[in-house]
């Protein structure tokens, strides 16, 4: 962006919209972005914590409830661009079972856009990729490896999927579709990003990330000993993400288009066996491989992360069905950065802020 712009961004406490906001302030922008309660611990650590340094005094932070219609529009309407970032991301069993965060991430989209409409020049939508990769409604497509890459012509099919897929994918899917239909009904400007797993740095302690709990947790070792098997996870570095969101705004060829942003699988033994060295003078207690699958099944009865390992694991092939992330490449001229970058920077983030030791 050439001249400098006002740019809103709702859910400023989240770990993707910190990285948002930094870029854009950092580019010199003004930015207002809404939390959900002014007085809360979290937004007053985010302001104490000087998370964006100087730059963070054309920072402005209002209160405002992405359920509650009122006030959007007053909100809205000095800001050039919208990015629409805040949904609801619940934690263990909720993901797949805590039907409320449907209808709250299609009523926040609504609220939003709606007050958006006319006001603002253009609007960046924070999606999924769990709006693409279950186009069968079930949670073994990703596993489908002899299937073509997943793009974003894909849809995940939410018709009777909820034991399968959960709710989190359901209300991501819900919501973009609401937000392109009345995008098209209304003639506004829409982008959406469907990132993969997010992963990279933290800017704040106080700034806790779902995607980042499995990293967090293996270099605090709070883990000793992942399953035998490999584990890929479809990931991407935040501040790729980040720059996709920042660059939609008003990029000519952005708006209309879904993008996905995933950079390649990775299983997390193999990348801290890989940063071993780097990492020795913290002497950190790494997991190993370990735990064989019939445990692992056991304790997915009783335990929501070994659950969730298992989703992952798929059914044992450790195969999975690529995800294309090229269009964002080639419409943006940008490129991925390297996982051992991401990797690396995540951990140090958690010792600079004091997660570990
Ligand atoms: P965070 O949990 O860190 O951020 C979510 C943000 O949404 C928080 O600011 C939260 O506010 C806000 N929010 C949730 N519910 C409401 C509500 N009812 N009213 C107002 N604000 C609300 O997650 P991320 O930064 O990881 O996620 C940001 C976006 O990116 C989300 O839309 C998520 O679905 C999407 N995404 C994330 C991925 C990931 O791997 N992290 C992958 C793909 C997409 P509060 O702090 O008050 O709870």
């Amino acid at each position: 962006m050439n001249s400098k712009k006002k740019i809103f961004i709702t859910g400023l406490t989240g770990f993707l919209a910190s990285h948002v906001c930094k870029i854009l302030l950092e580019q010199g922008h003004e930015v207002k972005g809404s939390v959900r309660d002014l007085k809360s611990k979290k937004c007053d650590d985010l302001k104490k914590e000087n998370v964006f340094g100087i730059a963070g005094a054309r920072l402005e932070i209002i209160e405002a409830d992405i359920t509650n219609k009122k006030g959007w529009k007053e909100a809205l309407e000095d800001c050039h661009y919208l990015i629409h970032m805040a949904s609801p991301v619940p934690k263990g069993d909720a993901y797949f079972k805590d039907l409320s965060v449907i209808d709250t991430a299609i009523e926040g989209t609504r609220n939003v856009l709606e007050a958006a409409a006319g006001v603002v020049e253009r609007v960046v939508l924070t999606s999924s990729s769990a709006a693409v990769i279950y186009p069968g409604g079930k949670k073994n497509d990703l596993f489908d490896f002899e299937a073509p890459p997943l793009n974003e012509s894909d849809w995940t099919k939410t018709e009777s999927s909820l034991g399968e897929i959960g709710a989190y994918s359901i209300s991501k899917t819900k919501a973009e579709r609401w937000a392109w239909d009345f995008a098209k009904s209304k003639n506004l400007q829409l982008t959406t990003i469907n990132p993969t797993f997010v992963i990279g740095p933290l800017l704040s302690s106080k700034i806790r990330a779902q995607s980042l709990s499995m990293i967090y947790f293996a270099s605090a070792g709070k883990i000793n000993a992942l399953p035998k098997q490999r584990i890929l996870i479809p990931y991407v570095d935040v501040r790729d993400v980040a720059l996709a969101h920042v660059t939609s705004l008003t990029h000519e060829q952005a708006p209309g288009n879904r993008y996905i942003l995933h950079n390649e699988f990775y299983d997390l033994v193999d990348m801290l066996e890989e940063l071993k060295e780097e990492f020795k003078p913290l002497s950190l207690k790494w997991p190993k491989r370990s735990v064989p699958h019939w445990k692992l099944k056991l304790a997915s009865l009783f335990k929501q992360d070994a659950k969730m390992l298992l989703s992952l694991m798929g059914p044992s092939h450790e195969k999975y069905r690529p995800i294309n992330g090229k269009k964002v490449n080639e419409h943006f001229n940008f490129s991925y950065r390297p996982l051992k970058d991401t990797m690396r920077d995540c951990i140090q983030s958690f010792k600079d802020i004091g997660l570990i030791k």
